[in-house]
């Protein structure tokens, strides 16, 4: 694997393969690789003829500072996944690197109301950072294809959004959530949970299925009442837990008001003994 920690010199490996006429699939990622990362490699190993993973612990996207210092970093672990996994292009950037005028954003992008709702809501400007430097990612790497997962269901629609602006004809492809044997999503920030807690972090697994084995026959205001209560009473601080359904342009709606069908059941919550705050979503 070859691993690049400046932009010109990914820039020129990149050029001689695309004249080579290799299709080029990219995974971004923070790092502090799981093994739902490495589906996403796979996926991206399955459709392209050259992988791209970029490691980048992106400071404009986090509005805690707190969580930003914490963030796991596990880089000789994470090369020895890749290459085990078989990548080709390691990209490794810093921050001087990736932000060389500051971080003060010089593009805004009208993600219109998926800034608004769920994640958009509870955290402000995250998107906004998300879509900084994705886009200088993709301006970077020119993939053909964007492996990205449903884990960060909302981040999708995000970037999706994202390669309309841009006017990109990059693909992307949503890869399934991976899970550990319990069925616990597998997350980065997991790795700042101890023994308790992860067993405790099973609740938003349990919250989602539960209302997946539901939602048919019960009101969906009960529902989510019912699922925000187990959390509670079992020591989480519950940003959300909604039903949802996607639009054809991308947005996101609540069926509850909009009398459709929902399609996903979506929590975030903050694991209080550890200070850990965690998504999920599930398919209905
Ligand atoms: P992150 O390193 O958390 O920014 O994630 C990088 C990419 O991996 C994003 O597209 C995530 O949605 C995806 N990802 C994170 N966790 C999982 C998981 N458990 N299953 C599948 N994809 C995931």
């Amino acid at each position: 694997m070859y691993l690049f920690k400046r932009k010109e010199e990914l820039e020129r490996h990149l050029t001689t393969a695309r004249n080579e006429g290799k299709h080029i699939g990219f995974v971004p990622t923070m790092g502090a690789l799981h093994q739902g990362h490495i589906s996403l490699i796979n996926a991206a190993k399955e459709n392209s003829d050259l992988v791209v993973c970029s490691i980048f612990v992106n400071p404009t996207q986090f509005n805690d500072p707190k969580d930003f210092e914490k963030y796991p970093v596990t880089i000789d672990q994470d090369v020895q996944m890749l290459t085990e996994a078989g990548c080709d292009v390691l990209f490794l950037p810093s921050v001087q690197e990736m932000y060389p005028d500051g971080l003060t954003a010089k593009m805004h992008y009208d993600f219109g109301s998926l800034e608004t709702v769920l994640e958009g809501a509870a955290r402000p400007g995250h998107f906004q950072g998300v879509g900084q430097v994705v886009h200088r990612l993709l301006t970077l790497v020119q993939p053909d294809k964007l492996f990205m997962g449903q884990k960060d269901l909302q981040q999708c629609l995000v970037i999706n959004r994202l390669l309309k602006i841009i006017q990109s004809h990059v693909e992307l492809v949503m890869c399934p959530t991976v899970r550990g044997n319990d069925g616990l999503a597998m997350s980065s920030r997991n790795l700042r949970l101890n023994a308790t807690e992860r067993i405790n972090a099973l609740h938003l697994y349990k919250g989602l299925s539960e209302i997946k084995r539901q939602y048919q026959k019960e009101n969906l205001k009960t529902l989510k009442e019912n699922a925000v209560k187990e959390l509670t009473a079992n020591g989480f601080e519950v940003d959300y837990v909604e039903l949802i359904s996607i639009l054809e342009d991308g947005s996101v709606i609540f069926p509850e008001n909009a009398g459709v069908t929902p399609l996903y059941a979506v929590v975030a919550a903050k694991e209080v003994s550890s200070g850990v705050r965690l998504i999920d979503n599930m398919l209905l």
